[in-house]
């Protein structure tokens, strides 16, 4: 959702005349779009912010700018600004598609700016969306969350649900389509929360369905949707839109159901293991991927253990583990038994490296099939060979020619490494 919100954000700025740059020193604004859902990306930021005291030393007039969620916490701005004076502008994530007003501002008025909304103000529609790819697209379709899970800061700084107007999710894929995009990903912080308050009435199923009768559009996903609220009909809708990718990320958080409850999170171990068996049973290929988070307070080895074996018990195709952070204002940061640093990080890597064995496992089964790829560009690593994804969001590197980039090809995997799959285009 971040890397969401940078994209519009650089949409704006280019409709000002601006264009994207990686060279820093070259930069007349330099952008920090953060993120509070971990301590340790908001100890990058400051990072980030001192070091940039010296170039701004040097260039005067470079506009340094500090957005996103971090800047939604109280008393954060001053905090910041107070800290690193060379800001230019803080703005929080509800007024953050005002930011071409406020550089203006700076530059024709030359104070810094300390502008943050407090609370949301609706949806902004049309902003430029300047996107990072040609060939597949991220398209919001509800902001903010409900759910409070005991951990998490998201719904203190990004509000209540609301949901995008079919018409206008419709349309925007659309003109993605007639522009040559081939995969959408829709998102949210919980999808099945879609459509709450909308009239007509629509939920997250029936926007599926709708997304799914696009013409020339070839593949759809989602992220993410709380496994509490995954209804059979929403199973049903992914098993019978063939546009739909076989791959589902459904945040675990942890295999102990005391654990869950204390997480706020509504469903037991044992519910989310029925769920993962209903979706296998409707799309035997799908791929399942999810989160953890490792060291809640007051988990203990037996939690732990019930993870772990959770882990191997669904053999997840990859998941996004993370070390428990304490986030001010929400319940669980005021919980007295805090696992101490050096169990969590002992912790931490026992489960990575469950999951890194079982991703090795899946990986190797891919050898010898014939995967559809959907080709995105040259691959990170080694610029004359290609990548693209599989339905099930599998990495593959192959050799071939850059006219194919945005083409579905079919490839034969030859070898499966730890994070990827190197194949052959048939
Ligand atoms: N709405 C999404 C999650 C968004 S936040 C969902 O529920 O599926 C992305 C992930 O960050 C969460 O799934 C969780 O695993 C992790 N996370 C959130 N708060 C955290 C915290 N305080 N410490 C560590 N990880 C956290
Ligand atoms: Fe955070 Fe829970 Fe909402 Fe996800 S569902 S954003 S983890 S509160």
């Amino acid at each position: 959702m971040n890397e969401e919100d940078s994209e519009k954000i650089s949409g704006l700025l280019k409709g000002i005349g601006y264009e994207r740059t990686k060279i820093k020193e070259e930069s007349d604004i330099i952008i920090f779009n953060t993120c509070c859902v971990r301590e340790n990306a908001e100890q990058k930021v400051y990072g980030h912010l001192g070091a940039l005291k010296a170039l701004k030393r040097k260039k005067p007039n470079l506009i340094i700018v500090v957005t996103g969620c971090m800047m939604q916490q109280d008393g954060m701005p001053d905090k910041v600004m107070k800290k690193f004076p060379h800001i230019d502008i803080i703005a929080g994530s509800y007024n953050s598609y005002k930011l071409p007003e406020y550089i203006e501002r700076v530059k024709t008025e030359g104070n810094s700016i300390i502008e943050v909304w407090n609370k949301e103000k609706g949806i902004v529609e049309g902003l430029p969306v300047d996107r990072m790819s040609d060939v597949k697209a991220f398209v919001t379709i509800m902001y903010g969350c409900n759910n409070f899970c005991s951990y998490c800061i998201v719904p203190y700084v990004r509000g209540r649900e609301r949901s995008r107007e079919p018409e206008n999710i419709i349309n925007e894929i659309k003109d993605l389509v007639s522009k040559g995009y081939k995969e959408i990903t829709l998102l949210g912080q919980n999808v099945n929360s879609y459509g709450k308050g909308l009239e007509p009435e629509i939920n997250f199923a029936g926007l599926l369905r709708r997304v799914n009768k696009i013409e020339g559009l070839e593949r759809i996903r989602f992220m993410t949707s709380h496994p509490k609220d995954v209804s059979d009909e929403l199973i049903s809708a992914m098993a019978e839109c063939e546009k739909v990718c076989e791959h589902g990320h459904f945040a675990l958080q942890s295999g102990s159901s005391r654990i869950l409850e204390k997480m706020n999170r509504k469903y037991t171990r044992e519910q989310y293991l029925e769920l993962v068996k209903k979706l296998r049973m409707a799309m035997p290929n799908i791929a399942i991927t999810t989160d953890i988070i490792i060291g809640f307070p007051g988990e203990t080895e037996e939690d732990f253990e019930e993870t772990l074996s959770i882990v191997k018990e669904v053999e997840f195709d990859s998941a996004f583990t993370f070390i428990y952070s304490q986030r001010e204002g929400t319940p669980a940061a005021k919980h007295e038994e805090q696992v101490p640093e050096n169990i969590k990080h002992e912790r931490f890597n026992r489960l990575v490296e469950a999951v890194n064995e079982i991703l090795a496992k899946k990986n190797k089964e891919y050898e010898g099939k014939i995967v559809e790829v959907l080709v995105e560009g040259p691959s990170k690593n080694d610029e004359t060979k290609l990548m693209g994804r599989t339905r099930t969001s599998k990495l593959v590197n192959f050799q071939g020619s850059p006219d194919i980039v945005g083409k579905l090809v079919k490839a034969k995997i030859t070898k499966a490494q730890s994070f990827s799959l190197i194949g052959e285009i048939i």
